[in-house]
């Protein structure tokens, strides 16, 4: 089913003795910033959700970093009668709505409305305490608790830890007898995940409030009802996903929903939908079984967990092209039977249960297990599976998750409600029709190359020759709306650009000198190219690399040679590694992909990016390679369909990190020749980045590095 153009919209609210619109909204709340000053991009997002709330047209913006897009989405929700739901990809986006936007704007637009929007955050039940699993902690079979005997291969905790885990425990329980919401996010200092395992409850496992015997006290029940009588519902992507594929109905009724960080939406929704098989947890379903079980029957959960284990080990890690092999077809089958067997034997959860939250429990994991081994044996054409096998040998899994969600969005996210989608990054080449096919809009052919699209293309081949802005052809620098709209069946699209002029804040120097990356790491060219720019600025240098062992090179590189502190990922925490990095002025930053979205820091302490390779899917992505290997089989390219698009969304994503506010500037260093050399998808890379003034000159990257060294 494809998506269709609802009816109406959502219902704004009536114009009762001249109430306020979106536009009158965003002025007060603007305004009521020190120094807030209307931007013009800001206006146009907020006035095309006005209009798509009015007609029920979905809705794809593409706004910059610097538009506000949080206040040009909000100010028009709080115009629609009935909740509006916003939904985010990270937590930080979720804190940043909660504790400053949202309160922010209901205090600027309290005087406008007459009276104060409320608001509530919506997140998975496992991020509140549970009372009844805290009830129930103590009595937990040791294996399944904090308090782990020593096993062989050093499985254990040895006694001090267990003592920390336990003191950590013990101010959980005095915690529960204070806290208003029991969310883990206001619980600080915070505790081990371990811990807070122990004191929470997944949404498969819960009982459910009215069985539950603290159903009338439940912090996860209690937000579910504040989100139900809120304005604003603030939630995330993953939690979305989950209520929409299994219909659990969390999310309040909704006639508007705003996706922002929407470039990440396919992925958490493919994310939920994904299952995997793992020994440990069998096991751990079996002993929490038991008890439940006759012997023999919990025996045979035993039995499966081991075949499983042994048919892991035989497996090589990767994408299962030929199906399962036979020792894992084996372990599923054992799986399904003994699951099957015990579900059956445990029977009904009764109305007068005497311990109907442990049983769930026990269920509710059997269910997943049974319905994850029906799942693999099927071998179904829209499912891709594949053998999980850390490095450090840490976890094996039999994992299996669907080929596409797009069919799944299309069915599930458009009929009952508007949706805006917005992002920095949804027009992918120049056009929006990639990302909306991703979301499951039906998009039209790509049309051929319109005289804008040619010109940009002319412009950015220039760039061999010297320096050219590479996707301002006209000599504009500011970027409004550089991306024309695609519209499709049912929704249409903005690009409302930037406030900042790209142009003159900021140098894409591409080194096209250097020989295409062929070997694993950071070849000896990358690394002398990379510090003779470090050193040109002088550290204020983030390094997004495209492997942890180009990082640590990077990282061994710039230490021996150069005076600059050097903070590497994996060596502390990554928010105390960002917070050195923006105090430390000259200070280098490098890692891998968790920065290239992570890190926001404006000012002078990150002036240079440098990023060692196009981030195509690697290899052992597996569920890259399986879209890849579809789109070739259906006689298209999978290269050119899955693997460019995915470079071009995290590439856009690295190299937003350099210009953050007005009076940033910097120079974007590309180490891979292929983004000017590259004839097919080198010009469509670029044109997925923003405007800034490109080069393939290291001369001109080194002098404008000095410049800025020195200022
Ligand atoms: S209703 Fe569910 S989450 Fe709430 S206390 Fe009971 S078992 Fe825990």
């Amino acid at each position: 089913m494809t998506a269709s153009r609802t009816a109406t919209g959502p219902v704004p609210k009536k114009r009762r003795g001249g109430r306020p619109g979106g536009g009158e909204l965003l002025a007060a709340a603007v305004g009521a910033v020190p120094g807030g000053a209307a931007r013009p991009g800001q206006q146009q997002m907020a006035e095309a959700i006005e209009r798509s709330i009015a007609s029920g047209e979905h809705l794809l913006v593409q706004a910059g970093t610097g538009t506000g897009k949080s206040l040009a989405y909000l100010a028009p929700a709080l115009t629609v009668d009935g909740p509006v739901v916003v939904s985010t990809a990270t937590l930080a986006l979720q804190s940043q709505l909660v504790d400053h936007d949202l309160p922010r704007l209901a205090d600027a637009v309290e005087p406008v409305l007459g009276r104060r929007p409320t608001f509530a955050v919506l997140k998975g039940r496992h991020h509140y305490l549970c009372l009844a699993r805290l009830d129930n902690s103590v009595e937990e079979e040791p294996e399944d608790t904090l308090f782990d005997a020593p096993r062989p291969g050093g499985g254990g905790k040895w006694l001090g830890e267990a003592g920390r885990l336990g003191k950590q425990m013990q101010r959980l329980r005095d915690w529960a007898e204070e806290t208003a919401t029991g969310d883990r996010d206001e619980l600080d200092p915070g505790v081990d995940d371990q811990v807070w395992r122990s004191a929470s409850m997944p949404a498969r496992e819960c009982v459910g409030a009215t069985r539950c015997p603290f159903g009338q006290e439940c912090f996860a029940e209690a937000s579910r009802a504040r989100a139900r009588e809120a304005d604003i519902v603030v939630t995330n992507h993953s939690l979305l996903a989950v209520d929409m594929l299994a219909g659990r109905h969390i999310v309040p009724p909704h006639k508007l929903l705003v996706v922002d960080e929407a470039h990440e939406l396919a992925d958490r929704v493919s994310s939920a939908a994904q299952a995997e098989l793992e020994p440990q947890l069998i096991d751990r379903s079996a002993r929490r079984a038991r008890p439940l079980l006759r012997p023999e029957v919990a025996e045979r959960l035993t039995e499966a967990g081991d075949a499983l284990a042994v048919g892991l080990a035989e497996a090589p890690a990767g994408r299962l092209t030929n199906g399962l092999p036979p020792a894992l077809r084996e372990a599923c089958t054992l799986l399904d039977a003994a699951t099957r067997a015990a579900l059956e034997a445990i029977g009904d959860i009764k109305a007068d249960d005497p311990d109907p939250v442990r049983k769930q429990q026990a269920k509710a994991v059997l269910d997943e297990l049974s319905t994850t081994a029906q799942r693999l044996l099927e071998e179904a054409d829209h499912d891709v599976a594949w053998v999980e096998k850390p490095e450090n040998g840490s976890r094996r899994a039999l994992v299996v998750a669907p080929l596409s969600v797009a069919g799944t969005l299309a069915t599930h996210l458009y009929d009952e409600r508007t949706v805006v989608a917005t992002s920095a990054t949804l027009a992918l080449g120049g056009r929006f029709d990639t990302v909306a096919r991703a979301l499951g809009l039906e998009a039209p052919p790509p049309a051929p190359p319109s005289p804008a699209a040619a010109a940009l293309a002319t412009a950015a081949a220039a760039g061999r020759a010297g320096t050219t802005p590479v996707a301002s052809t006209d000599g504009s620098r500011a970027a409004i709306g550089t991306v024309p709209a695609t519209e499709g069946p049912g929704w249409t699209s903005l690009d409302v650009g930037s406030p900042f002029d790209y142009a003159r804040q900021g140098i894409l120097y591409v080194a096209a000198h250097l020989p295409r990356p062929s070997v694993s790491g950071l070849p000896e060219a990358a690394g002398e190219e990379l510090l003779a720019l470090v050193g040109a600025l002088g550290g204020r240098t983030l390094g997004l690399f495209s492997s942890r062992r180009a990082a640590q090179q990077a990282a061994e590189l710039v230490r021996a040679r150069t005076d600059l502190p050097v903070l590497l990922q994996g060596e502390e925490s990554l928010p105390l590694l960002v917070r050195r990095f923006r105090e430390e002025r000259e200070s280098c930053l490098f890692g891998v992909m968790s920065l290239w979205q992570g890190v926001d820091v404006p000012g002078d302490s990150c002036q240079l990016v440098v990023i060692d390779r196009l981030p195509f899917p690697r290899p052992d992505e597996p569920l890259a390679a399986a879209r890849a290997a579809a789109v070739d089989a259906g006689g298209g390219s999978g290269f050119a369909a899955v693997s460019v698009p995915i470079a071009a969304v995290r590439l856009a994503q690295g190299v937003g990190r350099l210009i953050r506010a007005t009076g940033d500037r910097g120079v974007v260093a590309v180490l891979d020749s292929r983004l000017e050399t590259a004839r097919g998808y080198g010009p469509f890379l670029r044109r997925s980045l923003p405007p800034f003034w490109y080069t393939t000159r290291p001369d001109v990257a080194r002098g404008a590095l000095e410049r800025l060294g020195k200022s």
